[in-house]
């Protein structure tokens, strides 16, 4: 089974995590740029940052043949920060990057006015860069918050094609179903999605645009639920080109879209000391 996990935050896993995903499968993965658990007080630490998603982490999953591809935005909590207001000027200068396959995480946290800016202005740039855009859903007020999402999406006038509403449940999948956006779905070990609730719902709604990501950062969460997803999927009696399109061909055709994707030999085997082993070759 080849993975792509669409959204981790390898920044909270340690070297344990990346072998144990290379040895599962796990062959690509987007890091979107999040907040911290520590609120960050200037713009200077998310310089730093968005540096380290795009340079420290990529060679550290390198070390275990893993592609790393990163998201970049200013997030919906921080938005609300008058000190981090200017980071929204350091952005674009990121969206140049060719690691930089999307803008994100972008959305609602608590849906103030600082958001609505945040979240506008970044949809902007989104469509300025030419970049897909990953929509967070906020965990409260969940409905309204989705709903109000996709209204923004709508009237920035991105094709909703490039744009991904992510953290979805069974109460939110209707509202975006037939919106044209992806549907993103986090797989926790014990709150929101769990393996067996996603494939019902790959059940119902069928595999087109779903994006299954595991979402593992600093709280209890784990990054092989990708793969526990794929084989309660096999479980099910889905056949295995299905699991290859949920956990492979779509989040490369979503991220693909920014025309920076490159899994050259991604699926090759990793040799655990820092290359990935072409395949052929002497
Ligand atoms: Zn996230």
């Amino acid at each position: 089974m080849r993975i792509f996990d669409p959204h981790v935050h390898m920044t909270s896993r340690t070297t344990d995590d990346y072998e144990a995903m290379a040895a599962a499968g796990v062959r690509a993965v987007v890091e979107p740029s999040f907040w911290l658990g520590q609120p960050r007080t200037s713009p200077g630490s998310f310089a730093d940052y968005f540096d380290a998603l795009i340079g420290w982490e990529p060679f550290r999953a390198g070390q275990f043949g893993i592609r790393h591809f990163a998201t970049i935005a200013l997030n919906p909590k921080e938005a609300n920060d008058p000190r981090c207001r200017e980071v929204l000027e350091l952005v674009p200068r990121y969206l140049d990057k060719d690691a930089v396959v999307a803008v994100g995480e972008i959305g609602y946290d608590a849906m103030t006015p600082q958001e609505d800016h945040a979240f506008a202005a970044q949809l902007a740039l989104a469509v300025e860069f030419d970049l897909p855009a990953l929509v967070h859903t906020p965990h409260r007020d969940k409905v309204r918050g989705t709903q109000r999402s996709l209204d923004v999406v709508k009237e920035s006038g991105i094709d909703p094609g490039r744009v991904v509403i992510d953290h979805l449940n069974e109460v939110t999948v209707e509202l975006v179903r037939d919106t044209g956006c992806w549907l993103g779905f986090s797989i926790y070990p014990d709150t929101k999605m769990s393996p067996p609730r996603m494939v019902e719902l790959l059940r119902r709604y069928g595999t087109e645009r779903m994006l299954v990501n595991s979402a593992a950062d600093w709280g209890r969460s784990d990054p092989l639920l990708t793969l526990r997803t794929g084989e309660a999927m096999v479980a099910a009696g889905f056949g295995e080109d299905e699991v290859d399109r949920v956990l492979w061909r779509n989040p490369a055709a979503f991220y693909g879209q920014s025309g920076r994707l490159d899994l050259s030999d991604a699926d090759a085997p990793a040799d655990f000391a820092g290359n990935s082993i072409k395949r052929g070759g002497a």
